[in-house]
């Protein structure tokens, strides 16, 4: 079963995440985590991919094919968090899947308008430590500025100012929007509103999973 989690930066893909691999107990692979992860231990692909993550830009189609292969096993339960990105990045995870005669089985893409996304991203905040996710406005931690988790230091992602906050959701409109088109091609794309309480939100999502499943 492979499930992708589609929407612009800051419609809530990462917290929804989290609630439904707690839920369903699929494999997690979200590619955004994954290069932040790299980018701190100074691989080579973290090196490769950094400039593009720090100013908002999306990673070439060949690196991010290049990564994501090997991390997908055939047969396995994913949930895929911003990735794939582009058509061809669409096209690439297929021919991933069809290697091991799977395919994308849902995609649920979350809608929200764009103020609200840039107002979700720039209130955003990240454990240093653990990457658990806050915001200022809407999840506060118990301590300002500590994580509850692990009590390491909150910071701001730096694409997550709001310059590159505004220049992300460009991106996101030109190069990721016209997946929405192409998986309601393949009749697979649910739309799911992401201004209601996250609660919603994920009942929602899981609605279209079970139904999904029940088939
Ligand atoms: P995210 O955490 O999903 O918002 O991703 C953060 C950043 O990582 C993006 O702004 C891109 O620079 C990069 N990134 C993550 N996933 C992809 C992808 N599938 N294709 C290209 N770039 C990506």
């Amino acid at each position: 079963m492979i499930v992708i989690l589609l929407g612009a930066p800051g419609s809530g893909k990462g917290t929804q995440s989290q609630r439904l691999i707690k839920r369903y107990g699929y494999q997690y692979l979200a590619t955004g985590d994954i290069f932040r992860a790299e980018i701190a231990q100074k691989t080579e692909l973290g090196q490769k991919a950094e400039s593009y993550v720090k100013s908002g830009k999306l990673v070439p189609d060949g690196l991010v094919l290049e990564m994501v292969t090997g991390r997908i096993q055939p047969g396995g339960k994913y949930l895929l968090d911003g990735f794939p990105r582009t058509v061809d990045q669409a096209h690439g995870l297929s021919d991933i899947l069809r290697r091991g005669g799977a395919e994308v089985d849902l995609v649920l893409s979350l809608t929200l308008p764009t103020p609200e996304a840039i107002r979700r991203m720039t209130s955003r905040r990240i454990c240093s430590k653990c990457g658990e996710v806050y915001n200022v406005i809407s999840r506060r931690p118990k301590v300002e500025g500590v994580c509850d988790k692990c009590g390491a230091a909150l910071i701001q992602r730096e694409d997550d100012s709001t310059a590159t906050a505004e220049r992300r959701l460009m991106v996101f409109e030109l190069q990721t929007h016209p997946l929405v088109a192409y998986y309601k091609g393949e009749q697979i794309l649910r739309e799911i509103d992401a201004s209601a309480d996250p609660d919603r939100v994920e009942a929602a999502l899981a609605a279209e999973i079970d139904a999904l499943k029940a088939r």
